[in-house]
């Protein structure tokens, strides 16, 4: 190993890292630059990512409506997003030979539909830029050196010097513990994009139902998402959950995923809007039987279910509806309260809230504001979007940033 020459550092082989790395190397062929990677997989992440099929981005390309998808980081990446956003990834990766595809909501894919395809190209950029990477690196410490630049102590091998080193780790405990030594804040990292355990007799038997635009809220809060909502075997999922659980991820981890959700079936309508709905229904169907069919829109079986615990009998008819019964009806169809017991998973997407206090970076060049010569991009940063390719367009961004500035 070479302790003297000048040469840049990445620690973390993942999206972030290499991006960086690639865009380093490509601006400034003189300069050195390794990627140090702690397991023996690089870009693991992105292999798993979308499930399977690595969401690259999302096609909001309006730089002010783009930072609205970041529940944590959105001012910081206004001005990042004026130099690198979701078109320059499309055209980045169409220059690496990769096209991409926009879905009908906004997500974009390798056409390919493999994540493998984005892993593939990014391996070999770096490849074709002279990055050298080296893979099952154990670093032990990362120090300021003695006159300017850091040194990255590692297990094996000679300390390495470095002008500039970039900290891309992710959510992983070393980043953020080297990140404190080195002067920095931490905001204490907690998961983000999850489903909600919830175990409710109004649920029981009916996952996979969906409801097109519904409105979701954590109780005494005015966290609210509305948008899809589905019934799941454990509880509930769908975009206006996910996005939820990532406006929410602080407050929903110090009630410890215990806590009451209020659900609104019928959000378009106002409680007195839906009463004259529904006395109209009475007038109009006053000899059907009220679970026969479902009125106002909601899946037959989730109507069904809602009368019931409004205490409205199968046999009713709408003439039969008293005055209560259309109260306790309202309660059900627009101030449910469910009880949220746990955390539950999404597969196709997590992401860790916390990380480097945004205010100790410099967001021109991601350089730290605590340590000249130490920078930061990806998920190690207080930075995390909703789900739809958000968190991948932060790792580019900041990635693309750092690796100019270190390349200049
Ligand atoms: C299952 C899943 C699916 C996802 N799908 C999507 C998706 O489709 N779209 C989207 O936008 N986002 C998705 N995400 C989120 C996205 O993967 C992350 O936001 C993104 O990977 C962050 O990039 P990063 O480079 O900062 O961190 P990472 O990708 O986590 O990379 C960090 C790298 O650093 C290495 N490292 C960690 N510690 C050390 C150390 N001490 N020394 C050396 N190396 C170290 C790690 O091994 C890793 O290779 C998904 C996440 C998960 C978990």
């Amino acid at each position: 190993m070479n302790g003297m020459a000048s040469q840049l550092i990445v620690i973390g082989g993942g999206a972030a890292g290499f991006f960086a790395a690639i865009t380093c190397a490509e601006k400034a062929p003189h300069q050195h630059v390794i990627i140090l990677e702690k397991t023996a997989t690089l870009l693991a992440k992105v292999r798993i990512s979308g499930g399977g099929r690595c969401n690259v981005t999302n096609a909001c390309f309006d730089p002010a409506v783009l930072v609205q998808h970041y529940p944590r980081g959105g001012a910081a990446l206004r001005g990042p997003f004026t130099r690198f956003q979701p078109r320059d990834t499309l055209e980045w990766f169409a220059r690496h030979g990769v096209p991409l595809k926009t879905e009908a909501d906004g997500r974009v894919f390798p056409t390919t539909d493999r994540s493998s395809t984005i892993v593939e190209c990014l391996i070999k950029a770096a490849q074709q830029a002279d990055v050298e990477i080296r893979t099952s690196v154990t670093i032990d410490s990362i120090e300021r050196a003695d006159r300017s630049g850091l040194v990255v102590r590692s297990r094996t091998g000679e300390p390495l010097s470095a002008d500039r080193v970039l900290l891309a780790t992710g959510s992983n405990r070393h980043g953020y513990d080297w990140a404190a030594a080195l002067g920095h804040t931490l905001e204490p990292p907690v998961p983000s994009l999850f489903t909600f355990a919830i175990d409710d007799p109004r649920l029981q038997g009916l996952a996979g139902i969906s409801v097109p635009n519904a409105q979701v809220q954590i109780d005494g809060t005015r966290l609210q998402q509305r948008g899809p909502v589905l019934i799941t075997h454990w509880g509930l999922s769908g975009p206006a959950i996910l996005k939820l659980s990532a406006w929410g991820a602080r407050v929903l981890h110090d009630r410890q995923y215990q806590t009451d959700v209020r659900l609104n079936w019928l959000p378009d309508l106002n409680d007195d809007q839906l009463r004259q709905r529904l006395l109209m229904i009475k007038t109009e169907q006053a000899r059907q039987w009220i679970a026969a069919t479902s009125p106002l829109g909601l899946p037959l079986r989730l109507w069904q279910r809602l009368i019931g615990a409004a205490g409205i009998a199968e046999e009713l008819r709408w003439t039969e509806l008293s005055k209560r019964h259309i109260a306790t009806l309202i309660e059900q169809l627009r101030h449910g309260v469910y009880r949220l017991h746990s955390k539950g998973e999404f597969k196709e997407e997590f992401v860790t809230c916390g990380g480097v206090n945004l205010d100790e970076v410099n967001f021109k060049t991601m350089e730290s504001r605590r340590c000249p010569g130490l920078y930061f991009a990806g998920e190690i940063l207080d930075i995390d979007g909703v789900t739809g390719g958000f968190n991948f367009q932060a790792a580019w961004t900041t990635g693309w940033l750092a690796g100019q500035a270190m390349a200049s």
